[in-house]
C-alpha cells in the first residue's frame, strides 16, 4: 500500500491504484443533506461504511431553483440510479428569452442546441426534486437526524468526538461537512468563511409563487437593467419561478435572515424596473422561505484536516455562474466514497488521493465560472446592448459552441464498482 506523503502543508500521493485493502466499517457523520451530502451517504453505504446525515431543516425540501445537469454531474445520477425519475420531473427548456421593458424579445437562443451537443444528455430540474431523489437512495437505509447541526467538533488519534445543537454527543470515525457556502464543519475545522470566500458582488434570489399570469411554457425569459435582472420560469402545477439577480452596491452589506427583511430588500433592490416587474415584487407579499443568498466562490488549498473533509459548496463554491455544483458535488461525494473505500482504514491515503484527483478539475469550473460574470448581470446599458446583439446574430452553433468551450473538461471519472469488484 503507498502513502500519502505529508510535508508543510504539500501532500504528495506516491502510486496508481491500490488493491482494495481490507476495510472495517466507519462511522461517519455528514453535516448537511442537500446534494453532496446524501450523495455521498448513497456512496459510502454502498462501499460498506455507517453514514449518519445531519440536517439543520426539518425535513428534505422539494421546489426551488432550476438547475441543469449534464456531463459529469449527469453521469453521476445515472451511475446512482436516479436518471429515470430527473428525466420525468425534470424539464427541456425551448427558448432562452431576453425582453425590454415591454416585453418584446430583444434576444434569444434554443438551448436544445446545447443539449444536442452534449448528445441529449441534459435535463433541467428543480433543486429540490433533485434533493429528493437523492434522499429517496438512503432513506431507511443510514440514519438521518433532521433539525439538527454539528455544534462542535473535537478530533482525537482514534476518533472524532461531535456535539450537537440537539442530539446528545458521539464519536465518529471521520466527519464530513457537506453543509453547503456556509458550511458550519468548514468553519469549525478551518476558520470563518470569509478565509476562504471569493464574493462575485452579486446576489441572487429565487422565489416560487402559484397561479401568476403570464405563463410561457418551457421558457426560461428575463429582463435584463444595469446590474439588475429579473426571470421567470412557468413549472407544472400553476407554479412560477422567480429569479432575481443584482449586483453590488444597489443592496446594502449582510443577507437579511428573515423573509420579511429578504422581501424588504429585493423590493428596495429592484424598485423601478420595467416588464412585469412591479407585478413580481407584489407577488412577493404571498411568497415564504425565499432564498436570498450571495454568489460567492469558495477557494481552499486543502478539503480536509485531520479526520475531517469538505463536499460540494462547502469545499469549492463554484457559483449559479458554473451551472454544474450539484453535478460537482455528486463527482466529489462518489470520489471520496470511493478513495475511502480503496484505501481501507487509511483515510488519510484516500483523503490525499480525493483532492489530488478533483481539485485541478473544480479550479478550472471555478476559473471558467467567473468568465460567465459580466454577462449573467451586464454592469451598463452598452454591455447589455452587445449581449443582445452577439446573441442575436451569431448562429445558434456557434453560440453552442462558445458556451461549451468555457465549460468542457477532460475529466475521466474513475470507476470504483469495478476496482472494488461490486
Ligand atoms: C440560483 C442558483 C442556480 C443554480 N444553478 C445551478 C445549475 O444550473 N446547475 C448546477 O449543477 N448547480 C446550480 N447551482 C448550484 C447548486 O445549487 C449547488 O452547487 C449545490 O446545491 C451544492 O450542493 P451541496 O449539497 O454542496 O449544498 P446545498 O445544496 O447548499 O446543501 C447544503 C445542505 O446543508 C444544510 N445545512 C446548512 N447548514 C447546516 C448546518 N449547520 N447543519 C446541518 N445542515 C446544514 C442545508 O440546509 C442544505 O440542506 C445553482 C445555485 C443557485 C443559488
Amino acid at each position: 500500500m503507498h502513502r500519502a506523503v505529508i510535508r508543510g502543508g504539500e501532500y504528495k500521493v506516491t502510486a496508481s491504484y491500490p488493491e482494495a485493502e481490507s476495510m472495517s466499517t466507519m462511522k461517519i457523520a455528514i453535516n448537511g443533506m442537500g446534494i453532496a451530502g446524501p450523495a455521498l451517504a448513497y456512496w459510502l453505504h454502498r462501499f460498506g461504511h455507517e453514514p449518519t446525515l445531519i440536517e439543520r431543516a426539518p425535513g428534505p425540501r422539494p421546489g426551488g431553483y432550476l438547475v441543469d445537469c449534464w456531463g459529469l454531474g449527469y453521469d453521476q445520477a445515472e451511475k446512482m440510479g436516479i436518471l429515470p425519475e430527473l428525466l420525468e420531473l425534470g424539464y427541456h427548456v425551448q427558448e432562452v428569452r431576453w425582453v425590454d421593458d415591454a416585453g418584446k424579445a430583444d434576444a434569444s437562443f434554443d438551448p436544445q442546441i446545447l443539449s444536442h451537443m452534449v448528445d441529449d444528455r441534459f435535463v433541467t430540474i428543480e433543486r429540490g426534486d433533485l434533493a429528493m431523489a437523492l434522499f429517496r437512495l438512503v432513506d431507511g437505509k443510514v440514519e438521518m437526524l433532521f433539525g439538527d447541526s454539528i455544534d462542535s467538533i473535537d478530533q482525537h488519534e482514534d476518533r472524532v468526538d461531535v456535539t450537537f445543537e440537539q442530539a446528545s454527543p458521539r464519536a465518529f470515525d471521520l466527519v464530513i461537512g457537506a453543509d453547503g457556502l456556509h458550511s458550519r464543519v468548514r468553519e469549525l475545522t478551518f476558520g470563518p468563511m470569509e478565509q476562504f470566500e471569493q464574493y462575485l458582488e452579486m446576489r441572487v434570489a429565487a422565489v416560487e409563487v402559484d397561479s401568476y399570469q403570464p405563463r410561457d411554457e418551457l421558457t426560461f425569459i428575463s429582463h435584463t437593467e444595469p446590474k439588475r435582472q429579473v426571470s421567470r420560469f412557468s413549472k407544472r402545477d400553476d407554479k412560477t419561478l422567480f429569479l432575481l439577480g443584482i449586483r453590488e452596491p444597489l443592496v446594502g452589506p449582510g443577507v437579511p435572515r428573515t423573509d420579511d427583511e429578504k422581501r424588504e430588500e429585493l423590493k428596495q433592490g429592484f424598485a423601478g424596473m420595467g416588464w412585469e416587474c412591479p407585478q413580481i415584487l407584489d407577488a412577493l407579499d404571498q411568497m415564504n422561505h425565499i432564498y436570498y443568498d450571495v454568489v460567492s466562490q469558495i477557494h481552499m488549498d486543502h478539503w480536509t484536516r485531520g479526520r475531517v473533509a469538505l463536499v460540494g459548496d462547502a469545499a469549492a463554491c463554484l457559483s449559479l455562474l458554473a451551472g454544474e455544483g450539484t453535478g460537482m458535488g455528486m463527482l466529489e461525494a462518489y470520489v471520496l466514497a470511493g478513495e475511502l473505500a480503496l484505501a481501507g482504514d487509511d483515510y488519510q491515503t484516500a483523503f490525499a488521493r480525493y483532492e489530488e484527483r478533483l481539485q485541478p478539475l473544480i479550479k478550472q469550473k471555478q476559473k471558467n465560472a467567473l468568465k460567465v460574470a459580466p454577462t449573467y448581470l451586464p454592469k451598463g446599458h452598452l454591455a447589455i446592448f452587445v449581449r443582445n446583439v452577439i446573441t442575436r446574430i451569431l448562429p445558434p452553433r456557434a453560440v453552442a459552441r462558445i458556451a461549451l468551450m468555457s465549460v468542457k473538461d477532460d475529466f475521466v471519472s474513475p470507476e470504483y464498482e469495478q476496482q472494488l469488484n461490486l
